[in-house]
């Protein structure tokens, strides 16, 4: 089954994010390519406008460990402790399609949030809605919906777990339309670009400058990539310097490391393609 292959794979590991620090350069001999590589997720030395998605939600993540009985994988990715590991059994867990096409996808979101708020989190949803056939709709009745709360990090179950499943975005730690539209592409039930099956072609990860007790956030995961190419750009594809030890670079692109990795503005095009192919849009939009 297409999603089922999608979501299986992601094994147990109890993800713990801590806190990492990374030394700090001292040397004026140091050149500027090599300071740039010194970069660290301390949020002073990594340039705003050089984050992608997934460093500012590791940055908002740096010190979740646990939250309410919810674990992370991969970063941002929850699991409940009830359950042994991530996965989608079935097509079950992705968001039933209605009689008229559409994928309607019901939510409810916390009154804590303001104003600036709500509109980064819609448009975080319109960046999907506007292009797919998915449609997020405030919830009226329905049993399965995700609830938006900002607890602490930005995170999501993958796909829809049934009965309400909480999406975190905190405020203002993950108060990106990019970061958004990231967790909201978990919920509908993918994983990271860098953990596709065939990444390897793609990118090299350097597990040796991974922080030691997380490398499992590097693993990769039996998807079906739906036939589209490897997609730097993706709105799902960690950083260059994900789970950084001593803040040199994790990941590189094959064909030419100075390819740059994720980004933060919203969904890319092959990720917008992938949804519609998924949800089996046909177009509608
Ligand atoms: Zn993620």
């Amino acid at each position: 089954m297409l999603f089922s292959e999608i979501c299986v794979g992601i094994t147990l590991g109890m993800v713990i994010l801590e806190t990492w620090s990374l030394p700090v350069q001292n040397s004026s001999a140091v050149d500027e390519s090599r300071l740039r590589l010194k970069r660290t997720y301390s949020g002073k030395k990594i340039h705003p406008d050089e984050m992608n998605a997934m460093d500012q939600i590791l940055l908002a993540n740096k010190r979740v460990k646990s939250v309410m009985g919810v674990s992370l994988k991969d970063g941002d990715i929850a699991r409940s402790h009830l359950r042994s590991a991530i996965s989608c059994p079935g097509s079950n867990c992705r968001w039933p399609k209605s009689v008229d096409g559409f994928v309607y996808l019901p939510y409810i979101i916390s009154s804590q949030y303001n104003d600036m708020d709500r509109i980064t989190i819609e448009t975080g949803m319109l960046d999907i809605a506007s292009v797919t056939c998915i449609k997020f709709v405030p919830r009226t009745h329905e049993a399965n919906y995700v609830d938006i709360q900002p607890k602490l990090g930005c995170w999501s179950f993958l796909g829809m777990t049934g009965g309400a499943q909480t999406l975190s975005l905190q405020s203002p730690n993950c108060m990106w339309s990019g970061v958004a539209s990231h967790e909201f592409m978990h919920a509908l039930g993918f994983v990271h670009e860098q953990s596709r099956s065939d990444r390897d072609y793609h990118v090299t990860i350097l597990w040796e400058n991974i922080i030691q007790g997380q490398r499992h956030n590097f693993q990769k995961h039996k998807t079906n990539n739906l036939n589209t190419a490897y997609d730097y750009s993706s709105i799902m594809h960690y950083g260059k310097y994900a789970f950084s030890e001593d803040g040199e670079p994790t990941i590189i692109p094959k064909q030419d490391p100075n390819i740059h990795i994720g980004q933060r503005d919203g969904p890319s095009a092959t990720d917008i393609h992938k949804i519609n192919i998924l949800y089996d849009c046909g177009g509608l939009v």
